[in-house]
Formats: C-alpha cells, sequence, structure tokens
C-alpha cells in the first residue's frame, strides 16, 4: 500500500516536470539521500543568508528535523509549509503552515521546496527502506531542478495535494530582477553542480581506491612465504602513492632498533636493522599508536633535528601508518616522499590506512606461519642431527643408508660405506680432558665434511665413530677416498691439543655386493668387521673388505 502512495507523488513530481521536450534534462537526478540532504543544507543556508523578497519554503517533516540550516531559513521566511509533524522549536512560529501528511505521501518521501523572487530551487526523492527489497535498502532516486517553472509547478502539485491551492500567490520575479534571479540561480546551480561533481568524484575515488585495496589483498594472498607478501605490499602500495620509499618496519617489545621487514625498491631486504633513535616519526606512530604525517621534514618540530640527513636523501614527506591487529602494533607502513613540494593528500593517507588495516590480518599470518614453519623446520633438524657434531645422527644414517641401498640395487650402480673409529680416543679424554675430546670430535666432523663429497652422507654412528655412505662409489673410490680421509684426520694437530700430538683413525672400508648383500644391514656388518680389522692390524689405516676377503 505506501508503496503505491509514494509512487503516486513522487511520479507526478516527475511527470509534472518532465512533460515535453523543452522540459527534458532540466531535472538533474539524484541517488543517495546524502545528497538529497547535502543539496537542501546548502539551498537552507543560501536563503538564510541571502534573504530575499516573498521567500516560501515547503518542506516534509523529516527534512524539516534533519536539515540543521533550515532553522535560519525558516526564520526569513515569508510563509514555511511543513508536511507532517513540524520540528518543536517552529511550532509557535507565525509563518509556520502545518499540512497534514499527504495521503499520497509516506515516511520515505523527501522535498524541499524554496521560492522567492531570487531563487527556485526544487530538491526531491524517495528512499526505499521501508518495503523495498533488502538490496534496495540504501536505494533513493530523486533529483532537483532550478528552473523557476519547474519548481512552482512542483509547488503547486503539493499545495494541491494538501488542499492548499488557492492560499498562496508565489514571488513572482518581476522582470526588472529576471538577470537577478538567473544570476542566483545560475550560482546556486554552479555551487550545487560543483559540490554535487566534487562528491561524485569521491565517490569515483573511493571506488578506485576500493579496488586497489582488494588488488593488494588478492596479490597478498597468492604469496605464501611472509617476506613475499610484505613486499608485494609495499611494491603495490608504492605503485599506487607516489613515494620514493615505502617499507615495513616492525620493532619488538622494548627494542630500541627496527627490523626493515620489506622494502619496495629492493626485494632483498628482508631483515635490515635500522637505529629507532633516527627514525622519530616511527617512534612517535609506535608511542601513540596513531599515524604520524609530516609534510615539512626540514622544518617540523619532530623531524628538524634530522634536517641534514633528510635533505641529504633527498625526502621532503613522511608517513607512518601503524599496523595494528586486536590492539596489537604488527608493524608500520613507512612512506617516505621525494619533492619538498610533495605532500601526501588525505586520500593517500586515508588509502593507506584502509589498506594496512585491511593487510594486518594477512600480514601477521604470514608472520605467524612462517615462525611456525621455521620451528617446525628447526625441530626436524633437530631430531635428524647430532647436537654435538651437526652431522646427522645414527637414525637418519639408517633411513638414508635404506634409500642407498634399494637405489643401488635398483639401478645395479655401486655404493659403498666407511665406518671410521678414532685410535686411543679414551686417553684424549683422560689427558686433556672430556670437554678437549669434544673439541676433537667437533673439529674432526667439520674436517670430514669438508673431505667428502656433496653426495655422500656422513653421520656420527656412535661415541667416536663416523659413518660415511658414498653414492655411485665402488672399492677403488672408496679405498681413496678413505685414504684421503685418514690423512686430513690423522695429519695435522687439534686446536687445543699440542702442535706434535696427532689423532689417528682407523678405517673400514664396504662395497655392496649386489647379489650377496639382501639387506642394508649387510653392508655395515661388512664395514664393521673391516674397521675391526684395521684396529687389529694397528689402527691408523684403512682395510676394504672385498668379496673375496680383505683387499690387500
Ligand atoms: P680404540 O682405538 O680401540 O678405538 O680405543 P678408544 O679409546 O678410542 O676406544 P674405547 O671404546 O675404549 O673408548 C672410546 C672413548 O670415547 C670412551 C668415551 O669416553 C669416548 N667418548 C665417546 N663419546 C664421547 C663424547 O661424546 N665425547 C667425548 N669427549 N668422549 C667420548
Ligand atoms: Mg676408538
Ligand atoms: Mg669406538
Amino acid at each position: 500500500m505506501a508503496k503505491t502512495r509514494s509512487k503516486r507523488l513522487f511520479e507526478r513530481i516527475q511527470k509534472g516536470t518532465q512533460a515535453g521536450d523543452a522540459k527534458r534534462n532540466a531535472i538533474i537526478p539524484l541517488y543517495d539521500d546524502t545528497s538529497f540532504f547535502m543539496l537542501s543544507n546548502e539551498v537552507a543556508r543560501i536563503a538564510s543568508e541571502h534573504p530575499s523578497t516573498g521567500l516560501t519554503i515547503m518542506v516534509d517533516s523529516q527534512t524539516a528535523g534533519k536539515v540543521d540550516a533550515l532553522d535560519a531559513a525558516r526564520a526569513v521566511c515569508d510563509n514555511v509549509f511543513v508536511f507532517g509533524e513540524a520540528p518543536t522549536a517552529w511550532l509557535s512560529a507565525e509563518n509556520l503552515t502545518s499540512v497534514a501528511a499527504l495521503d499520497a505521501m509516506t515516511d520515505m518521501d523527501r522535498f524541499l521546496v524554496a521560492i522567492s523572487s531570487d531563487m527556485d530551487v526544487a530538491i526531491f526523492g524517495r528512499g526505499f527502506d521501508e518495503d523495498g527489497e533488502p538490496e534496495d535498502k540504501h536505494r533513493f532516486e530523486g533529483g532537483w531542478t532550478c528552473r523557476a517553472s519547474h519548481v512552482r509547478s512542483i509547488a503547486e502539485l503539493l499545495l494541491e495535494a494538501g488542499g492548499l491551492n488557492s492560499t498562496v500567490d508565489f514571488a513572482e520575479p518581476a522582470p526588472a530582477t529576471v538577470e537577478r534571479t538567473s544570476a542566483c540561480s545560475t550560482q546556486l546551480m554552479a555551487l550545487l553542480a560543483q559540490r554535487l561533481s566534487a562528491q561524485q568524484h569521491d565517490v569515483a575515488m573511493d571506488k578506485q581506491d576500493l579496488f586497489s585495496v582488494l588488488d593488494i589483498l588478492k596479490a597478498i594472498s597468492a604469496k605464501r612465504r611472509a617476506h613475499d607478501i610484505l613486499f608485494v605490499f609495499v611494491e603495490r602500495i608504492a605503485r599506487i602513492v607516489d613515494t620514493a620509499r615505502c617499507s615495513v618496519v616492525r620493532v619488538w617489545g622494548g627494542e630500541d632498533k627496527g627490523h626493515v621487514l620489506a622494502s619496495h625498491e629492493d626485494a632483498r631486504v628482508h631483515d635490515l636493522i635500522i637505529e629507532l633513535a633516527k627514525y622519530p616519526e616511527i617512534r612517535r606512530s609506535l608511542q601513540t599508536r596513531e599515524k604520524v604525517v609530516i609534510n615539512d621534514v626540514w622544518h617540523d618540530p619532530l623531524t628538524r633535528d634530522f634536517a641534514g640527513q633528510l635533505k641529504a636523501a633527498k625526502i621532503g614527506s613522511l608517513l607512518v601508518v601503524p599496523i595494528v591487529l586486536f590492539d596489537q602494533n604488527v608493524g608500520s607502513l613507512v612512506l617516505r616522499a621525494a619533492r619538498r613540494e610533495r605532500r601526501f593528500t588525505a586520500r593517500e593517507v586515508g588509502f593507506c590506512e584502509i589498506v594496512a588495516e585491511a593487510a594486518a590480518n594477512a600480514l601477521e599470518r604470514a608472520h605467524l606461519f612462517e615462525s611456525i614453519q621455521k620451528a617446525n623446520e628447526r625441530l626436524e633438524y633437530l631430531a635428524i642431527t647430532d647436537g654435538l657434531t651437526g652431522l646427522y645422527n645414527h637414525r637418519h644414517f639408517h633411513e638414508r643408508l635404506e634409500e642407498e641401498f634399494e637405489r643401488a640395487r635398483r639401478y645395479r650402480v655401486p655404493l659403498s660405506c666407511l665406518m671410521l673409529d678414532i685410535d686411543d680416543f679414551k686417553q684424549v679424554n683422560d689427558t686433556y680432558g672430556h670437554l678437549q675430546g669434544d673439541n676433537v670430535l667437533r673439529e674432526m666432523a667439520a674436517r670430514i665434511l669438508r673431505t667428502v663429497r656433496k653426495s655422500d652422507t656422513v653421520a656420527r654412528y656412535g661415541g667416536e665413530e663416523f659413518v660415511i655412505i658414498m653414492p655411485q662409489t665402488g672399492a677403488h673410490g672408496a679405498a681413496a677416498e678413505a685414504e684421503r680421509l685418514r690423512h686430513v684426520l690423522g695429519s695435522a694437530p687439534y686446536e687445543g691439543m699440542p702442535e706434535e700430538v696427532r689423532v689417528t683413525v682407523s678405517v673400514g672400508v664396504a662395497v655392496l655386493e649386489q647379489d650377496a648383500m639382501r639387506d642394508c644391514e649387510a653392508i655395515i656388518r661388512v664395514a664393521d668387521g673391516a674397521l675391526y680389522r684395521a684396529k687389529h692390524k694397528g689402527k691408523n689405516r684403512i682395510v676394504v673388505a672385498g668379496p673375496e676377503g680383505d683387499v690387500p
């Protein structure tokens, strides 16, 4: 019911003003009630500031209550007609005529008509939230006009609907004042159009910024690594906001240093340490948790102490926007602009704030994800590594040996295994202490790693025993490598030990026998046996076990 009635008034206004070609386009459309109220306020302001003879205002009660400037305009009116309940402050006014809410009108109808010798304006429209579809909640259809004939016909229509048609004589613009009238109308129109286009421009800009924010969020969500996310974030912002440098700086609680996690001009920057003392703008933003905008860094009290450095770096303006998540500062977005005349506009600052807020979650999640990943990698590393030497541990050695054993058998390629045991290591401990013994173990591990090939796997097999898997290596190559190792380990002194003292090793070498060895334990057993024989033969030597006994 309400909808059809609402439509009736609205359509009659539309019809009354659009009949005939000459009148077409005289109504400038409005698409939101914000514009409606903005224009109404402007009209009321102009009317009250330039009182002219015979001012009549017609307004619906909701608009009368909402448009503040109408109060002053009403005071200079000859006649004011309020359709529906008038604001209480107006009730005692002599120029007030209260018109009962029109039958053809609903709560959603809005109109303001102002007629005088100097101005003619009608603004009207209807909202939809009363009985529109949910997506129509903010829909508004309306228009405005300054054309005298249109304005008068709208006014007459309203009076007629309210049963008051014969009671009012509108001020006719006298021929002498026609010029003045049209001048005022033009001025008003220009003002309104200017406001409107500024607003439409803002809306367009907002829309563009929104797309940019979405674009950035989309780009960072396509990345997995925290640094990639941060880099795309600063790089995209730098593309949109003209800036010499755009970076994300993080400060961990109480530290006097900042960490540049990403900087748009260099993808390699991932944890550059900066002295916070030199960045008062970042410190200020951390303290206040507010953005800091400095458009003249050479004179601003906060940064003028650093004017020399900033000048040298050609930095004229600074912007710091905190990235806050759950009340925690998880970083600062820092922008530095080069040219001195360059200022960060309100729009750019707003854009950075929105994008920092929208991305905070993704940035922090990426960071957490990466720390968890790093922790996992560390745990994994610890699980397969020997704590003292950093070599693989016994467990991991077995896994690798099984893999290499299977591969060598499947492709029928050679595989060798070396087992090393330090000679008389108990004596090293007894003479120089257990800690020195540990140092020797560590240094020996490092020497082994430096000597073997990349493809070899070195593990600490037991207390002072090491084992090496050598893929693609037959008896000859294995023996040569064993001999080289024996030399490298046993011919130079160890740190912390007397120059003349040598620590030697015995080495057992086993080579995969494709058909005789059924499982990988077999090759270890053979290497162990060879080592035992090397010890037995007097230590500091290698023994290569062959299918028909040791290789001489
Ligand atoms: P051999 O030439 O027969 O191998 O004599 P050895 O003294 O090296 O052999 P033995 O098995 O008698 O002693 C091994 C020594 O290695 C005893 C043990 O205290 C020492 N050892 C084992 N693990 C560590 C370790 O992690 N640190 C230190 N400092 N010593 C260790
Ligand atoms: Mg030993
Ligand atoms: Mg031993």
